[in-house]
């Protein structure tokens, strides 16, 4: 563990718990820190709150108090989701106390060397399979984010010798001062998050601040098909390495000829990967040079791409039924992974659509739509669906309450050798608590019809 001593006695603010502030607050504690944690939930509600207490944390619960501050914090360490719009957090930025987010507090607690993952789509996908290519290459690599455990945690017991692989959001992004990873990766940008980032120039900017502190002697891996990340990065100081699932490149990763090569070196063939999708494949080459850079072996690379068949929710294959394939692709919560899951199949795809309504039209989606057999729709965005389905001229739609409804219509209304896909385009929150809550009850529901 590097740099403890600079938390010892300082007075730090945990705003917001869920798992990240809950996390932050006890290695804060641990380390030498005075803590206040802040929460918008009831103490009598909140039993994160009261595991504090009991701890001799100070916890202040029930709602954001600007009066908070007038305890003089040094620092404050924010839950990614609060905006900087909340009242506290202007007055704070008013008194200059410096706002981080939990990935830098990770930062200064370790020696060990960051891998960051970052853009719209494909985080967790990339970060599994960099993961898996450096834990079977012996390099010692430790997972954090959304599907490992919080970053400071894994920090704060990491050695020098661990890399850390860990999945970046732009709201994490905007809590960082030095944060500077070895390697950084850049995978897309789509327009996501403007209900919290205002405009996409702003999203673009927090999606950036990845690369903001690397030097020449890091190196920024970026999709050489996405004009806006190649803008984005355009100053950056690190060494840029490509990567294109559409045409050969003269370094990078990328397929020429039936094969995926790492600067000029063939590493295996396309045809013996198990991760279907195009979009796989741009997650696949960018974990592909990552690995290459840090000194994976082909044999280890080869081994992970052979055997890895995607992560819980993301066009994960279910099973088969009466010739039937289905896949779960919850976590598809915006327009752009659900073109990406449509397109993953040459069959005919019966698609379960539907969820939160954010306000967006479906418009960017017609043209995957068309290639759709049929549609069953579900949750807020149901009838704009609909619309949008008979619009390209789709025969035959459906509308269903839920999930479980939605698998028994596709199931009724399908042939054999259709794929059923849930790859909603929107957020779970109408309906289901998560998309992962969402993709369970679609998996129990396909069981449920053998
Ligand atoms: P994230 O962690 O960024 O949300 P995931 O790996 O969890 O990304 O995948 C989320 C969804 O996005 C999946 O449902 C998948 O269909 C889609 N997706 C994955 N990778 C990409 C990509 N490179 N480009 C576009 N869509 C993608």
């Amino acid at each position: 563990m590097k740099n403890i001593e600079r938390f010892h006695n300082k007075k730090v603010l945990v705003l917001g718990l869920a798992k990240s502030g809950l996390a932050s607050a006890m290695v804060l504690n641990r380390v030498g820190a005075i803590v206040t944690v802040n929460d918008q939930k009831p103490i009598d509600e909140n039993e994160s709150a009261q595991n504090l207490q009991k701890q001799g944390i100070k916890v202040i619960c029930g709602g954001h108090p600007i009066s908070i501050l007038d305890d003089h914090f040094d620092f404050i360490v924010k839950n990614p989701g609060i905006p900087y719009t909340n009242p506290l957090l202007v007055k704070a930025v008013e008194l200059n106390i410096p706002i981080i987010t939990e990935i830098e507090l990770a930062y200064y607690l370790t020696d060990a060397e960051f891998i960051g993952i970052t853009g719209s789509n494909g985080k967790t996908t990339t970060t599994t399979l960099i993961y898996e290519m450096l834990q079977v290459s012996n390099k010692h690599p430790l997972i954090a984010g959304n599907i490992g455990t919080v970053a400071c945690e894994v920090a704060e017991k990491a050695q020098k010798e661990n890399v850390i692989v860990t999945e970046l959001s732009s709201f994490q992004l905007m809590g960082i001062q030095d944060f500077k990873p070895k390697v950084s990766v850049l995978l897309n940008i789509f327009d996501a998050h403007l209900d919290y980032h205002g405009t996409k120039e702003h999203y673009i900017s927090a999606k950036s601040r990845i690369f903001e502190n690397q030097t020449n002697e890091d190196s920024v891996v970026l999709n050489a098909n996405d004009s806006v990340v190649l803008a984005a990065a355009q100053s950056t100081k690190a060494q840029k390495v490509l990567f294109s699932s559409a045409s050969p490149l003269k370094e990078g990763a990328y397929v020429s000829d039936g094969h995926i090569y790492f600067n000029e070196e063939k590493i295996m063939p396309l045809n013996e990967v198990a991760l279907p999708g195009v979009h796989n494949l741009e997650n696949i080459l960018a974990a592909v040079a990552v690995a290459k850079l840090i000194g994976s072996s082909n044999d280890a690379i080869c081994h992970v791409l052979k055997t890895f068949t995607g992560v819980k929710h993301r066009l994960q294959y279910v099973t088969t039924i009466n010739g039937r394939k289905f896949y779960n692709d919850s976590k598809a919560t915006n327009i752009l992974a659900t073109q990406k899951a449509i397109t993953a199949f040459e069959q005919p795809v019966i698609l379960l659509a539907g969820g939160l309504d954010r306000g967006n039209s479906f418009d960017a989606l017609l043209p995957q739509l068309k290639n759709v057999q049929s549609l069953v729709c579900f949750g807020q965005t149901a009838n704009k669906l609909m619309d949008a389905g008979k619009s390209v001229g789709i025969e035959t739609i459906k509308h269903v309450d839920n999930v479980e409804q939605a698998v028994k219509v596709a199931f009724e209304i399908s042939n054999n050798g259709d794929i059923i896909l849930l790859s909603p385009a929107c957020a779970s929150w109408d309906q289901y608590k998560t998309f992962e809550e969402r993709g369970d009850i679609f998996i129990d529901a396909v069981h449920k019809l053998k």
